[in-house]
């Protein structure tokens, strides 16, 4: 395995499957394998995952309500989506956390960075619900703070489209797909990767990112088994990766991350 710790983001859209709304069960019960299956081979996983089948702020901005509560419904959207995935993980006996940006006691942890590491190393899934936790942001933006973070190794953004093309394949019959593409021409080309702030997060910590068809089932397992697929985006070799910041011989975070009290 190439990574030894992934932020897996799935968009909210994307759990709806066929339908026009809401979770499709087949859909859900479709990641939380794949999830597992990774997780077997001891990547350790952290998800982030939308709410965008439920819940966008710019919807109550759109009726003429306030933007801020409507970033707040869309936040509390992704914890459902998130309590949906965990369960459909406990269904397959796969041991996880749900750790929120908002605090919602009864339901998940608050977030922590220490505690979110402990849980990886311990090999549980870590799931991330409500965004950062701030309106006007996105879940992109949230998958991005969180992997800088947890040094997660590698963004992988799983869409529907498998990579990111010269324009929208869904549109234009003559795009073609980038197998390897750099922060800088991804901003030169105008591509829409992510959004600009997640997009900026990645690119000014040399965090590589990789949009891949998460549809398909085994593509998770197959990528990080190092198959060649989607588009992979990096600084080009240019610097040498990132800059450990829970390095264990020189940081003075390592020893309070085992202090840590064990969780049940
Ligand atoms: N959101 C937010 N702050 C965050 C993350 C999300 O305000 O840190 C809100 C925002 O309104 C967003 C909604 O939650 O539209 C759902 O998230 P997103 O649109 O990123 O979901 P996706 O498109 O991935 O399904």
């Amino acid at each position: 395995m190439k990574y030894n710790r992934i932020l897996l983001k799935l968009s909210g859209e994307a759990l709806m499957g066929q339908q026009q709304y809401g979770i499709d069960a087949e859909r859900l019960m479709q990641y939380a394998s794949e999830i597992k299956a990774v997780a077997a081979t001891g990547v350790q996983v952290a998800v982030v995952i939308g709410g965008g089948n439920i819940y966008r702020g710019v919807e109550a901005e759109a009726f003429g309500l306030d933007r801020v509560q409507g970033d707040y419904m869309g936040m509390l959207a992704t914890v459902i989506n998130s309590m949906a995935l965990q369960s459909a993980l406990e269904k397959l006996e796969v041991s996880t956390r749900l750790l929120s940006g908002l605090t919602i006691q009864r339901v998940c942890e608050p977030y922590i960075r220490r505690r979110a590491v402990r849980h990886l190393e311990k090999g549980r899934v870590v799931i991330f619900g409500a965004g950062i936790g701030s309106p006007y942001f996105t879940t992109d933006s949230a998958a991005s703070l969180r992997a800088i973070e947890i040094e997660a190794d590698v963004v992988l953004k799983g869409t529907r489209v498998d990579g990111i093309y010269t324009a929208d394949p869904e549109k234009d019959p003559t795009a073609t797909r980038f197998d390897q593409i750099t922060f800088d021409e991804v901003l030169s080309k105008n591509l829409n990767v992510m959004d600009m702030t997640a997009f900026t997060l990645c690119k000014e910590n040399n965090l590589p990112i990789i949009v891949f068809d998460m549809n398909t089932q085994g593509n998770l397992e197959r990528l990080l088994n190092g198959e060649a697929m989607g588009t992979l985006v990096n600084d080009g070799g240019k610097r040498d990766g990132r800059k450990p910041l829970l390095d264990p011989k020189k940081s003075l975070l390592q020893p309070l991350v085992g202090n840590q009290p064990e969780q049940a």
